[in-house]
């Protein structure tokens, strides 16, 4: 069986006072049914892991570099958000590979570090509108899991979202049968890489303009064990709205 999972992504949002809205959302959820999981700025993963302590909250990273430490201006490393208390990363998120040129085999390796740094990482995929419309979704999705998926994945470290890049941001979701088609696809590829265990221990979140208005009708699809949020996670009334539906 599988546990829900409610993941929040910040983006390039949030200042010191934002973590307020950590604070909501563990007296929301101080014994939640499912995993929580919010994805601060780099700037604010130490003191939001500082302020959530021991409650039923994760806290992860956006990116980290392949690289354990050296010469990498700018980067953080795997085991620094470790270090800083983080529980996981999300990684390959379309943003990065459009914002910053993320191939499929760099997102692989720093997938693998942030595994063997002992991270949960929340691998993105997607495709782009232009790709839905020809007809290439399904060819797209499934040439990113097998490039940008690392061999040292289990049910435990590894978490998919599938986010349709025109869906981000955007107030558009896809029909819930699409939703279903890429979820179950993405579980048979997992299924027949890594065998039933881990492929069906794997959790598969959908993302994209999810809001508490919505998310109930994404959950019943299957396949589907959770969301990965962006703007809906800003705030810990619209979040806990999407973690109810759960
Ligand atoms: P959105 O972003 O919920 O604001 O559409 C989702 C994401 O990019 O993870």
């Amino acid at each position: 069986m599988r546990r829900k999972l409610a993941a929040g992504n910040w983006k390039m949002n949030g200042l010191s006072a934002q973590l307020d809205q950590l604070d909501a959302l563990t007296a929301a959820h101080p014994d939640p049914a499912v995993d929580l999981m919010i994805c601060p700025p780099a700037t604010l993963v130490g003191a939001a892991a500082a302020q959530v302590g021991n409650k039923p909250l994760m806290i992860g990273g956006q990116d980290c570099h392949p690289a354990a430490s050296g010469a990498h201006t700018g980067d953080v490393s795997a085991e620094m958000l470790v270090d800083a208390g983080a529980k996981a990363v999300i990684l390959g998120h379309s943003e990065r590979r459009e914002d910053h040129g993320e191939s499929d085999e760099l997102i692989r390796q720093k997938a693998r570090a942030a595994h063997e740094a002992g991270l949960i990482t929340v691998i993105c995929v997607g495709e782009s509108l232009e790709q839905r419309e020809a007809s290439n979704t399904l060819d797209i999705i499934g040439g990113q899991l097998a490039a940008s998926i690392p061999d040292n994945s289990t049910g435990a470290n590894l978490v998919v979202a599938y986010e349709p890049i025109w869906a981000i941001g955007t107030g558009k979701i896809p029909t819930l049968d699409q939703i279903g088609e890429v979820h179950d696809f993405i579980r048979a590829r997992l299924e027949r890489r890594f065998g039933a265990g881990v492929g069906r221990s794997t959790r598969l979140l959908y993302g994209g303009s999810v809001k508490p208005g919505n998310a109930a009708e994404i959950f019943a699809v299957s396949n589907v064990d959770g969301a990965l949020v962006g703007g809906a996670s800003l705030k810990a009334a619209d979040f806990t709205g999407i973690i109810a539906a759960l």
